[in-house]
């Protein structure tokens, strides 16, 4: 997006008012591919019957299918996969360009951006690529070796992102934890973290990241999180499953219990500390047994937020090969189960945070009703973790952006709703820029549309 508005072009999100239609994939897991199939077919209809003249599909998906993409889908221009970003310019341009460049992408603090989330928080990818073999997971295929953007590069966007106005700074990678190994920093994310902390900004900051491999949690890295004020008090760390034999067929090895006492070193060291985990229900092999110590391990471990994925059967991954495959009914079920479990610890955990006082980042308005704003707290990351509602508030109205205080006056299942009182901060308001939908829509200036 970066890349095309810098040359001239402008985005949309309405597909009827795009001369070019990007979609960009995902091919992770089934349900994800079908929703990028799906996306396709629609703008398709709106280059039939609309303005649109190019239709280019990026990304994951085109990576594992290129051929059939080619193939059984001729409404398609062009194919990007994941190391040809550079080529989006001329691709949109429908310009013919030379072979694609053989190297890895990897983006830097030069890259061109436009932020598609409101302007007070930001994604920022520290690293690409994955080394792990998880056998359920095709993600290395298609994004390649392992690699970690420069220290100094990562640091430079970060300060120009706080300088802009972003109040919160997300760090992603297939594999964060790793961050920094490829060129030999020992403690790499730890070390990040803490210089990120230090960035001067006028306002109170927060800087999280996301997708914790367990068995790369150090100590240095968990000490550094309780030093920082900036750093939110928040580990997200996708543990699969928790019963040793499944594990060891996952290719991730530890087990249960090396997981409980890694969640009690976690929690003593950092107080107050909210830990997210996500779990594959019905992976190749699962038996009731199995089922069982993961059910346990969920009710012992009384994690903050827990997601569970029905396992889905890659056939370039590892675990397809693999025998024991459990029926999709049987699946459903465990994944309803696990998330029962999961209900109860998540009520009595709010209903204890009613009365009290918590600092918030200000969403907005809710996207279900103007009569009630949004807010997060640093222990809720964007867009997976909800949002706090807020019915009532005290002092200056509210704005996108503020970091405000707020106590909590009512909770549920999953939702907590809170009342904002007065500002503490001074008051900054930062629109929230426009959303872009996954498919980002580009509109382009028909003198450089090719002739067709
Ligand atoms: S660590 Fe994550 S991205 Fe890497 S192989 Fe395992 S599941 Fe896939």
């Amino acid at each position: 997006m970066g890349q095309l508005t810098e040359r001239g072009h402008e985005l949309t999100p309405r597909p009827d008012q795009a001369d070019v239609l990007v979609v960009n994939t995902c091919s992770f897991i089934d349900p994800a591919k079908q929703e990028s199939i799906d996306t396709i077919l629609e703008m398709a209809e709106y280059k039939r019957v609309g303005r649109a003249k190019r239709l280019i599909v990026a990304g994951c998906l085109v990576e594992r299918y290129r051929g059939d993409i080619k193939k059984d889908m001729p409404e398609v221009d062009a194919l990007i996969g994941t190391n040809e970003i550079d080529r989006i310019v001329e691709v949109c341009e429908g310009i013919d360009s030379p072979a694609p460049n053989p190297d890895l992408y990897l983006y830097h603090d030069l890259t061109p951006r436009v932020l598609a989330t409101p302007r007070h928080f930001a994604y920022m990818k520290i690293a690409e690529g994955c080394d792990h073999p998880c056998t359920f997971c095709v993600i290395p295929q298609y994004r390649g070796k392992f690699r970690s953007r420069r220290f100094e590069s990562v640091v430079s966007e970060a300060t120009r992102l706080f300088s802009q106005g972003v109040r919160e700074i997300n760090l992603i990678g297939q594999d964060t934890t790793c961050y920094g190994e490829d060129f030999g920093l020992k403690d790499g994310l730890a070390q990040l973290l803490a210089r990120l902390a230090e960035i001067e900004t006028p306002q109170p900051k927060w800087v999280r990241f996301l997708y914790a491999y367990p068995n790369k949690v150090t100590q240095k890295l968990l000490d550094t999180i309780a030093e920082h004020a900036a750093l939110v008090k928040y580990i997200d760390m996708p543990l699969q499953h928790a019963s040793a034999p499944v594990l060891k067929r996952m290719k991730r090895g530890a087990s249960g219990d090396i997981f409980l006492r890694l969640i009690e070193r976690i929690r003593q060291t950092i107080p107050g500390v909210a830990i997210r985990t996500s779990f594959i229900a019905g992976f190749p092999g699962e038996t009731d047994v199995d089922f069982e110590t993961l059910c346990q391990f969920v009710d012992a471990a009384q994690l903050d937020r827990l997601g569970v994925f029905s396992y889905s059967d890659e056939d370039t991954s590892g675990s397809f090969a693999l025998d024991g495959k459990v029926d999709a009914r049987t699946i459903a079920n465990r994944k309803r189960k696990l998330m029962s479990i999961q209900r109860k610890i998540s009520r009595a955990k709010n209903k204890k945070m009613v009365g009290r006082e918590v600092s918030v980042l200000v969403e907005g308005t809710s996207p279900d009703t103007d009569l009630l704003w949004t807010g997060r707290m640093s222990t809720q990351a964007p867009e997976i973790d909800g949002n706090i509602l807020i019915n009532d508030f005290e002092g200056a109205d509210p704005a996108p952006g503020q970091m405000r205080q707020l106590r909590i006056t009512e909770a549920h299942d999953y939702d907590l709703i809170g009342t904002l009182l007065a500002s503490t901060e001074s008051e900054v308001r930062i629109p929230i820029s426009r959303m872009l939908p996954p498919s980002t829509l580009i509109k382009i200036a028909p003198s450089q549309l090719p002739a067709r």
